[in-house]
């Protein structure tokens, strides 16, 4: 299993996955407050989905800053941003987004397997041997 660089890499790779998975609950959210809106014909409930809507993009823009330079300790891929590139055929999806995966990994079993190499990487950070420890 592979280490982390750094807390402060840990501390984003946690923050960028509490975003996406926050945003990818708010179209659904948003989605279901429209149509209860529309429904019941009630303006509360259809500012409530614009409210969810909008969220759902500060969230997705905030991922998207944080999380921007991430990067897979192995390969150097970023694997909470799609890059278009082939998956590793072991790579799973949830609800069909990569990236929701690795969030709720990282989030709940506290280590994520990289969808492009297929490594697993926990979230903890490497040790670093001090010079003194080399003599
Ligand atoms: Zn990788």
């Amino acid at each position: 299993m592979h280490r982390l660089s750094s807390h402060q890499v840990l501390r984003r790779y946690k923050i960028t996955s509490l975003f996406i998975v926050l945003m990818f609950l708010s179209l659904p959210l948003a989605v279901g407050c429209f149509l209860y809106g529309w429904y019941a014909n009630d303006a509360v409930w259809m500012r409530n989905a614009g409210i969810f809507l909008a969220a759902g993009l500060v969230l997705k823009v905030l991922a998207f800053m944080i999380g921007e330079r991430l990067k897979c300790p192995l390969c150097m891929a970023t694997p909470l941003r799609s890059l278009g590139c082939a998956k590793h055929r072991s790579a799973q999806a949830l609800y069909g987004s990569h990236k929701l995966a690795v969030a709720t990994s990282v989030l709940f079993e506290g280590n994520f397997r990289c969808p492009y190499c297929g490594e697993t990487t926990g979230m903890h950070v490497r040790e670093r041997s001090s010079r003194s420890d080399l003599r």
